[in-house]
């Protein structure tokens, strides 16, 4: 955990992230406040929310800054499953006794509050700190339950039902085998949450009717912050004797999980964290479906500012081994600077096109995964290419820059001309001062080279150099293709083959 120095340090650096810090933590602050007012009378929802802030750091404000009507069922919705999680992923109690609790645990939704040691839910023994705080007080949570509409308490209680039941399964079986193992775990530990939200969001008329029926897209919201979560957290994970990475996957790179966290076998952990990458990323284009359909806008900033924040944690995890020597965080600041942009769809376009770019930029084109990562992201980039305003048009500002330039340099060369006696190019070599106009024109002339400068000629450069580096990309490939095709045709063999170039340093080539 960065210190809190360290983290002001940070920010000092970044100026914008200091302020979105600051004024983060203020509405954070006046959002506690407000539930705290409104919690006064009612301990047992004090208790929710304070438990809430403990054991979430990511989804606690979102929840609370959610209308009432839809921010109560959401805030038990989050502690029970919670609760359930804490269960199934307490590794230090016995296998079949917390696959058993898991399948059982929506019944203890309906039971009365009144906690007696012959009570089924006295699970006290689960968990650390604010988790088993929860996992203590639980019976509070089921008063705060029991205080909910029926048609949400059906909705938790039948989530809670099916993520158990499949926790349980994975309980029993340890490890995901293939990507639909994968896929299935992660639609019953997450997936089911999309299902579930999408149902209150209808069932509050906060959202139409139809979001109870987009079951693939609430999957994929699922699914995309889970995945991104268990890339990151494979080094935690690996040292709690938990496996969420696919064998399918991480098999075709080494023949154990656990080898990847040491550092000698970084060159095949690499291959398998961006395969991984890119697995996750095929889900991305269903979630900025999902929250384009969405029209309240605070329903959309509770189901976009984790998506955004899922997406920021994947582009820091896009190629970087230290998945593989810590949990790869984004800074708070940083996070901070996220939860103020994420207020609109067109807001939510750019921040995700910004990031895939960012990935595109960063593929390496001898990854086995390169190919799939670059289609995807270019997917991503289409959904919202059409939606990000276009870099300001500068074509005028260009021409009049031109047209100064050539006026302000005449001006001066005429002038130094007449008052020097021809001799423009020789500095004071007849003496005198300039008059005031034309050191005006001079101070003119150089601020219209720093604009042709900054603006005009570094980016030509830029694009130039970026045009030769997909060039050369696209002569390797065809070299590498015209190399397997005579290698299959039996016409070269190993011995001949000329060795292909390199790959061009900059990796920013668009498929
Ligand atoms: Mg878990």
């Amino acid at each position: 955990m960065p210190s809190a120095a360290a983290e002001l340090s940070r920010a000092v650096r970044r100026p914008d992230e200091l302020v979105a810090l600051l004024r983060y933590k203020r509405k954070a602050e006046r959002a506690t406040r407000a539930l705290r007012e409104d919690t006064r009378a009612a301990p047992h929802w004090a208790f929710a929310y304070d438990s809430l802030t403990r054991v979430s750091r990511s989804f606690a404000l979102v929840i609370m800054e959610l209308q009432p009507e839809l921010r109560n069922p959401v805030c038990v919705f989050y502690l029970v499953l919670r609760a359930l999680d804490t269960v199934e992923d307490d590794t230090r109690a016995d296998a079949a006794r917390r696959a058993a609790l898991c399948r059982q645990f929506y019944t203890f939704l309906d039971l009365p509050t009144q906690r007696g040691p012959q009570q089924p839910w006295s699970t006290s023994d689960f968990g650390e700190g604010a988790e088993k705080t929860l996992l203590e007080r639980f019976p509070q949570v089921l008063t705060c339950f029991h205080h909910l509409k029926p048609e949400y308490r059906a909705i938790i209680r039948d989530i809670t039902k099916r993520m158990g039941g499949g926790m349980a399964d994975h309980i029993d079986d340890v490890a995901c085998d293939t990507v639909a193992d994968y896929d299935l775990y992660c639609h019953y530990v997450a997936g089911l949450v999309g299902y579930g939200l999408s149902d209150m969001f209808a069932a509050s008329g906060a959202e139409e009717a139809c979001f109870s029926d987009r079951t693939e897209l609430s999957n994929s919201m699922g699914l995309f912050l889970q995945k991104t979560n268990i890339i990151r957290d494979y080094l935690e994970d690996s040292n709690d004797g938990r496996t969420f990475w696919p064998r399918q996957i991480w098999s075709t790179y080494s023949a154990a999980l656990a080898d990847f966290a040491d550092p000698n076998n970084r060159k095949v952990a690499m291959p398998a964290l961006n395969h991984m990458l890119t697995d996750a990323l095929r889900h991305v284009p269903d979630c900025i479906e999902y929250m384009s359909h969405v029209r309240n806008p605070h329903v959309f900033n509770f189901v976009a500012i984790p998506q955004v924040m899922a997406i920021a944690t994947l582009a820091e995890c896009f190629n970087n081994g230290a998945v593989f020597e810590s949990k790869v965080k984004i800074r708070r600041s940083l996070t901070a600077k996220l939860v103020l942009r994420t207020t609109s769809m067109p807001a939510l376009y750019q921040l995700f096109f910004d990031y895939a770019v960012s990935m595109l930029r960063r593929i390496n084109p001898a990854d086995p995964s390169a190919d799939a990562a670059r289609t995807l992201l270019n997917k991503i980039i289409d959904v919202c290419a059409p939606h990000v305003p276009p870099a300001p048009d500068l074509v005028i500002p260009n021409v009049l820059s031109i047209v100064a330039f050539c006026g302000l340099s005449s001006y001066v060369l005429k002038r130094r001309a007449d008052h020097y006696d021809g001799a423009v190019f020789t500095w004071r070599s007849a003496g005198g001062i300039m008059e005031p106009r034309d050191m005006l024109a001079v101070a003119m002339l150089f601020l219209v080279c720093v604009y042709l400068f900054s603006f005009f000629l570094l980016p030509y450069f830029s694009r130039a150099q970026m045009e030769e580096f997909r060039r050369l990309e696209i002569a390797r490939r065809q070299l590498a293709d015209e190399q397997h095709r005579l290698r299959r045709a039996g016409k070269l063999t190993s011995d001949t083959v000329p060795p292909l170039p390199a790959a061009p340093a900059s990796h920013y080539i668009e498929g």
